[in-house]
């Protein structure tokens, strides 16, 4: 069966083919940890999440390696702006190594809570010092760099095609709006070129600094990733992992100074997954208040839900978030839980139907990770004519991808249902024998009230030939 994926160098839905046979290395662009980071973010983790353990459903061998910014990322991509790590510090009165650290921690709960499997490779810029300054040395050494006001500048006039990812209309809206960038670097020889190597730095304050042969100073944010995944991953890589907003520049410029540091192709195949939008537009940061995974949590919302909500729909369509959408998902979540609690795992699992469905669920997970029909197969499943053994199964077998943890829930559901704190116990004995005695006296008024009452509380009562019998509803 093959594995395709909307492939955004080709522009096309291309079937997947690694280099090395049944493996694939991929790379993923890590946070900056100068703040939470906001549910669109998150987003895009769970689409790539998905991505991964699609392919290892189809029996791929992923190694996967994310970094973490914790220097050089400027608030506008195109290096204009301010230091996002020094404003997240001042923003805090902290330093910028404990707003990195807090913030990457909180990154990994949210990253967590969602289901998502960690990384093989995780590894913050300011680890790779030395890698950073090689790479620059040997593009100067190349020609395709030059120093100009104490920077080091990747010169773009160098490539022969530099807007790799961009169709021709594409590249005439990037070009305007490079020209139109009201932010002017007058030591760059070309609008695109982009800062590999900063030492005159307009922020004194910089907390972060290197000696280089440059100068003190630090890595511009892009060469950072074209590092860390030559780091650990070599020369070649597979797939390459992002949101939409990160093709221009950033990955754009990825693979501008990747090539030319390495002189041949440096990766054949790129995922990204488009934008989480709320009533009002994209999500962002930089519009103030934003939503977390965390604060959804604290709202009451079960993470797990939000996953479920994200894999309801394709990963290159955008995605609008509103409480309402939120809550359809929680209905919906809740009634699968519900129905998986019902199964019961008698019977032997029936293989020949197992492998029927895992065919199907693989089928759409590889078609373009149609996330949303994979779910459509698990609602097949539960209404399948197949025994509860074999739907449990399956369930558990699916969960590999979609990470829902149905059966987990649907335990805990049992269990809650069951499991009556004695206190209540004591109560329903207590109100049983007051009916009793009630209907005893020929008094059904208060029967029938306490009869109420105790459905209040979530208990139903039935008169049986055996005495009276309740259940939690
Ligand atoms: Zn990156």
């Amino acid at each position: 069966m093959s594995f395709t994926f909307y492939n955004t160098l080709s522009r096309q839905v291309e079937e997947f083919k690694p280099r090395e046979e049944g493996k694939v290395a991929m790379y993923t662009c890590g946070p900056t940890v100068y703040h939470f980071a906001h549910i669109g973010n998150i987003r895009t983790y769970i689409m790539q999440d998905a991505l991964i353990k699609s392919l290892e459903y189809a029996g791929y061998n992923v190694k996967r390696v994310m970094n973490i910014t914790d220097v050089g990322h400027l608030s506008s991509d195109a290096d204009t702006g301010e230091d996002k790590m020094v404003a997240g510090a001042k923003r805090e009165h902290k330093t910028v190594m404990e707003i990195a650290k807090f913030y990457t921690d909180a990154f990994f709960s949210d990253f967590d809570a969602v289901g998502n499997k960690r990384p093989d490779v995780v590894e913050p810029a300011t680890n790779c010092i030395p890698e950073f300054i090689h790479m620059v040395e040997v593009l100067l050494e190349k020609g395709y760099a030059y120093v100009a006001g104490g920077n080091v500048y990747f010169d773009t006039s160098k490539l022969e095609d530099y807007y790799i990812f961009s169709s021709s209309v594409e590249k005439e809206a990037l070009e305007v709006g490079v020209r139109d960038d009201v932010e002017e670097d007058t030591n760059k020889k070309n609008k695109t070129d982009f800062v590999l190597w900063f030492t005159k730095s307009k922020f004194e304050d910089q907390a972060l600094k290197w000696d280089s042969p440059w100068g003190v100073g630090y890595p511009g944010w892009h060469i950072e990733c074209s590092c860390i995944s030559m780091k650990h991953l070599g020369e070649y890589m597979d797939i390459h992992c992002g949101g939409v907003d990160n093709i221009f520049p950033h990955h754009t410029n990825e693979v501008a100074q990747s090539e030319a540091y390495l002189g041949h192709k440096w990766c054949n195949y790129w995922f990204h997954s488009n934008h989480l939008n709320d009533q009002s537009g994209k999500m962002s940061k930089s519009k103030g208040a934003f939503l977390t995974v965390s604060l959804l949590k604290e709202k009451g919302y079960d993470p797990l839900v939000y996953r479920f909500f994200c894999l309801q729909s394709h990963y290159r369509k955008p995605l609008v978030f509103s409480y309402e959408n939120l809550d359809n998902a929680v209905a919906a979540y809740n009634k699968l839980v519900k129905r998986v609690s019902e199964l019961k795992a008698d019977g032997a699992v029936d293989e020949a139907q197992k492998k029927d469905y895992e065919a199907k669920f693989c089928e759409a997970v590889s078609n373009d990770l149609n996330t949303s029909m994979a779910i459509t197969i698990l609602y097949d499943v539960l209404k399948a004519d197949v025994n509860d053994a074999t739907k449990i199964a399956l369930i558990e077998s699916f969960d590999r991808v979609l990470s829902l943890d149905l059966i987990g829930h649907a335990k805990a559901l049992v269990e809650a249902g069951t499991s009556v704190d004695a206190e209540l116990e004591a109560f329903i004995n207590d109100a049983i024998a007051r009916r009793a005695q009630a209907k005893k006296e020929k008094d059904f008024a208060t029967a029938d009230a306490i009869r109420d009452e105790l459905l209040a509380k979530g208990v139903e009562i039935k008169d049986t030939r055996e005495g009276v019998v309740w259940k939690l509803v």
